[in-house]
């Protein structure tokens, strides 16, 4: 099997609800997202698929949250735009375009910070 990894950033704001401590306050990361994508067919030129149609894929998504408040804006007027629920977010929007590509969506990282990160693996 081989395992493509594929890097997009967005830039925004976001508070969290319901807790306690500084994040409750808005602010703004540079955010760094990594989408693995697996398969194991390879094609006559020997990729999986073009880096290029992953990272297309992937900024449609993120595009949507650049410079937002992530607050504002479906899902995360209702859902906490935690680092964990925004990796799920990509994840979900991803996963059926990467399929239609020909490869299978393995799980999504979000980064508010260099040291700080989320891997969303669905079932995991
Ligand atoms: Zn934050």
């Amino acid at each position: 099997m081989f395992t493509l990894t594929v890097n997009a950033s967005f830039s925004a704001a976001h508070f969290l609800r319901d807790y306690n401590g500084p994040c409750e306050t808005m602010h703004g990361h540079n955010f760094r997202v990594e989408a693995r994508v697996s398969g194991t067919e390879l094609n006559e030129i020997g990729i999986v698929v073009d880096f290029k149609v992953i990272k297309k894929l992937l900024r449609e998504v993120t595009e949507r949250l650049d410079h937002k408040v992530l607050d504002q804006i479906p899902p995360f007027d209702t859902l906490n735009p935690t680092a964990e629920n925004i990796a799920r977010h990509i994840f979900d929007e991803v996963a059926p375009r990467v399929a239609e590509a020909g490869a299978r969506l393995e799980s999504v990282g979000v980064w508010e910070t260099e040291g700080c990160g989320v891997v969303y693996t669905p079932g995991e």
